[in-house]
């Protein structure tokens, strides 16, 4: 039978900060950056336990919490700015 993790993540918080989990393909993540614990899925039912938690890296951990969220805020271009020209005789 099917778990719709979809549908309980919102009943279901990190046991490690109560921050609410995503679920991403390898587990339930925690969206809070200072955490950041991956809890595993065992035969369905995932394993809301610290101890047997992953804590990923930061760059991991960015990289699956903003996964789902296809888009990004406009109006962050970088800006072209002037560069100091030095006109230098001689
Ligand atoms: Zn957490």
């Amino acid at each position: 039978m099917a778990y719709d993790f979809e549908a309980v993540c919102n009943l279901v918080v990190c046991p490690g900060c109560r921050t609410s989990l995503q679920p991403c393909e390898t587990g339930l993540l925690c969206l809070n950056e200072d955490c950041r614990r991956l809890y595993e899925i065992r035969d369905g039912i995932p394993v809301l336990l610290t101890d047997s938690a992953t804590q990923l890296s930061e760059e991991e951990w960015a990289i699956k919490a903003g996964s789902r969220n296809g888009s990004s805020p406009a109006g962050n271009k970088p800006v072209d700015a002037p560069s100091p020209e030095t006109d230098d005789p001689g």
